[in-house]
Order: C-alpha cells, then sequence, then structure tokens
C-alpha cells in the first residue's frame, strides 16, 4: 500500500515516488498564438520523479521540461504543491488576475477539467492516488454498479477500495 499523501505513481515511468521530496509536478501553459503570449490556462498536470530520483537519470521523467525542472510558473516541487494543499488548487481555478477571464469560455474542455480535478484529488485526498487504479475492479467487484458522485472522493471508500484491491 502506498502511505496516503506521501507516495505517489510517477507519471511518465509508472514507479512509485517514495516521499515528496522525490517527486515533482509540471503542467502545461497554453500560448495566446496571436500575442506569443503565455495565458492563464493550464492543462495537462502531471506527477513526476524529481530528476535525481528518476529511475532514468540522465533523461529525467519530466514530459514538458526536458533539461532542468525549475519551480516556476509550469512546475512546483511536490512537497510545495502538498503543502499548499486546496491553496493551489484555487489559484488555478482563479488567480484573481485574470478579471477579464469568463468563466463561460469554452477553453477548458469537460475532458482537461477532469484531468485537473484528478490531479489534484491525488494530492489533497487520502487514498486517492492508490484507489483510482482499482476503480473499475470496485465497480465489478464491490459495488456491482458504476461509483460516481461523492463517492470517488470519499476516503473512507477509498480506503476499503485500497485495502481489498492493493497487491503490495
Ligand atoms: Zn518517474
Amino acid at each position: 500500500m502506498l502511505i496516503p499523501l506521501k507516495q505517489f505513481y510517477c507519471d511518465t515511468c509508472g514507479q512509485i515516488i517514495e516521499s515528496p521530496n522525490e517527486g515533482y509536478t509540471e503542467w502545461k501553459r497554453e500560448v495566446n498564438l496571436d500575442t506569443n503570449e503565455m495565458t492563464a490556462f493550464c492543462s495537462g498536470f502531471k506527477i513526476i520523479h524529481n530528476k535525481p530520483y528518476s529511475p532514468n537519470p540522465d533523461k529525467g521523467c519530466s514530459q514538458y521540461l526536458h533539461d532542468e525542472i525549475i519551480e516556476g510558473s509550469m512546475s512546483k516541487s511536490l512537497e510545495r504543491m502538498l503543502s499548499l494543499g486546496l491553496i493551489s488548487l484555487l489559484s488555478f481555478l482563479d488567480d484573481g488576475k485574470s478579471k477579464q477571464r469568463q468563466y463561460n469560455d469554452p477553453e477548458i474542455s469537460a475532458r482537461e477539467m477532469r484531468d485537473f480535478v484528478a490531479f489534484f484529488s491525488r494530492l489533497i485526498i487520502p487514498y486517492y492516488e492508490e484507489a483510482r487504479k482499482y476503480f473499475l475492479k470496485a465497480e465489478t467487484e464491490l459495488f456491482y454498479r458504476e461509483l460516481g458522485g461523492e463517492e470517488i472522493y470519499d476516503p473512507s471508500i477509498l480506503e476499503k477500495i485500497v485495502q481489498k484491491f492493493s497487491i503490495r
């Protein structure tokens, strides 16, 4: 079993990030093609190994910043992200700077929003990281129906799923 909110699966190599200091988070920032400036819109959120801890230390596990991972507008250390938690989540939803942003802008597709919510659920909800691997199994073998609503964010249900299916 993973230690909740301390150990994660790397989105690049699939191996376990053993502790927060061995991990990094990264995402893409969309560029406005007219002005060539970076926009506030982020997507493609990943939890990855910090380069020195990658099983492939020459290349690292970063999918977007291939040379050196630095803390900035497209990445943050896993430790920092975990300590910010909800603060970081809220700042991504509305950083207060983009006053002109329209919430009905179609720029966040349902698929990207789902990735974003999954990324933050991994960082702030105990057992989510490991349980999500077993959602399909749990639906078939434990619940006999599709999981949805609050169930997939409820740590007591997630813990039950991990205890039942974790093989580690
Ligand atoms: Zn990795």
